[in-house]
């Protein structure tokens, strides 16, 4: 399912202020709060739409992300529930409500079907891995709907019985007077603590919990290109729900290894390759590695240290469209720390060709300057 644009939703422009989301974001939570449009399924709907998309543009990084990447990538518009993982719910609506109603007392509806927790697992990747693109397989504990009693808490082949209390509506039905009128609130059931049901005999396999934990294998297409960080979701492979609530989501938090040799920049990498004085002062056709094998590299006579030679597509995938960033090479003068006795006779030929003083055989510059000092 294709989220909207999250400005799309909350009416605005790319570029707007965040004074101006907050703005949008309060006429629209107001309007479509499922407080005040009991009888409108579509608005509860509507309202989780809009508050997905407030979390997502109100926080300055997610923002930046979202620009970037959009739904897919890094985050998707449930960012909601993922701070934090609290799973379903109206969380962050009491910052509109306090000031009119001095807070709402409980932002869950407790009796009503509640979508599981989301689950956020760490997996480790190396380069090569966020390079090609790979499928793992995860194993994840995680509650699930118990088999035995489908949920339902009573043993197989009994019912849960209807709540004599409240009738099975697992509330309890308050009325308040506001300065905008009477105001009807729901708290849980006491005699069924908002279940609306109660149990004779309970399920022996989760012992009425409706849920047991259970280790599941889960796999993960994680795409060619991907960042270090990016949280994938899975949807509905988090939690299970409560009261038929749907379950949670699962994050997937990819994290990159630090490569040996190449350092990764955005979509481009950068390789550091030694070369030789020599090397550098004759030039050299040289192979380079790269992510998936190796390539030529031709470095003129002359180069310097620290020059950077471009070689363009070798670098990571493009997340978003095709192609691949470049591999930058940067060249690493190496000199050489001992020399054989015929190796310092031409180096210091070279020198004296140059015109420069080198070598510390004959006495050097410091050792002048000493022996002035002391015969003076
Ligand atoms: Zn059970
Ligand atoms: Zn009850």
């Amino acid at each position: 399912m294709s989220k909207r644009d999250c400005y799309e939703v909350l009416g605005l422009e790319r570029g707007a202020s965040a004074e101006e989301i907050k703005k949008a974001y309060r006429t629209l939570a107001k309007k479509y709060h499922p407080d005040f449009n009991k009888d409108d399924g579509g608005a509860e709907k509507k309202f989780t739409e809009i508050k997905e998309a407030y979390d997502v543009i109100s926080d300055p990084q997610k923002r930046e992300q979202y620009d970037r990447f959009g739904h897919q990538a890094g985050f998707n518009g449930n960012a909601g529930g993922f701070a934090g993982f609290g799973g379903g719910g109206f969380g962050g609506i009491e910052d509109i409500f306090e000031q009119f109603f001095g807070g709402m007392g409980g932002r869950r509806r407790p009796s009503g079907p509640e979508q599981g927790n989301h689950l956020r697992y760490d997996l480790d990747i190396i380069l090569e891995e966020a390079y090609r693109g790979v499928t793992k397989n995860i194993k994840i504990p995680r509650t699930e709907i118990c088999s035995e009693c489908k949920g339902s808490r009573a043993k197989a082949g009994t019912r849960p019985e209807t709540c004599p209390s409240c009738g099975g509506s697992g509330q309890q039905q308050f009325a308040r007077n506001t300065p905008f009128g009477r105001f009807m609130s729901a708290q849980p059931c006491v005699g069924c603590r908002g279940e609306g049901t109660t149990i004779k005999e309970p399920c022996p396999t989760c012992s009425a919990q409706g849920r047991v934990v259970r280790e599941r294998k889960i796999e993960v297409k994680i795409p060619a290109g991907i960042e270090d960080g990016s949280r994938l979701r899975i949807s509905g492979e988090g939690e299970a729900g409560l009261r038929g609530g749907p379950p949670g989501d699962l994050y997937v938090v990819v994290m990159i290894h630090q490569h040996k040799k190449f350092q990764r920049q955005g979509s481009d990498l950068v390789l550091e390759v030694p070369i030789s004085i020599s090397q550098a002062a004759l030039g050299v056709e040289m192979e380079v590695p790269t992510l998936d094998g190796t390539t030529g590299l031709r470095i003129p006579e002359g180069t310097q240290h620290g020059t950077i030679y471009r070689l363009k597509g070798y670098g990571m995938p493009h997340l978003r469209g095709s192609g691949k960033g470049d591999l930058r090479v940067k060249v690493k003068l190496n000199v050489p720390k001992r020399l054989d006795p015929r190796q310092k006779e031409l180096l210091l030929e070279f020198a004296r060709l140059s015109g420069e003083e080198a070598g510390l055989e004959n006495k050097g510059f410091i050792d002048r300057m000493k022996d002035a000092f002391s015969s003076g």
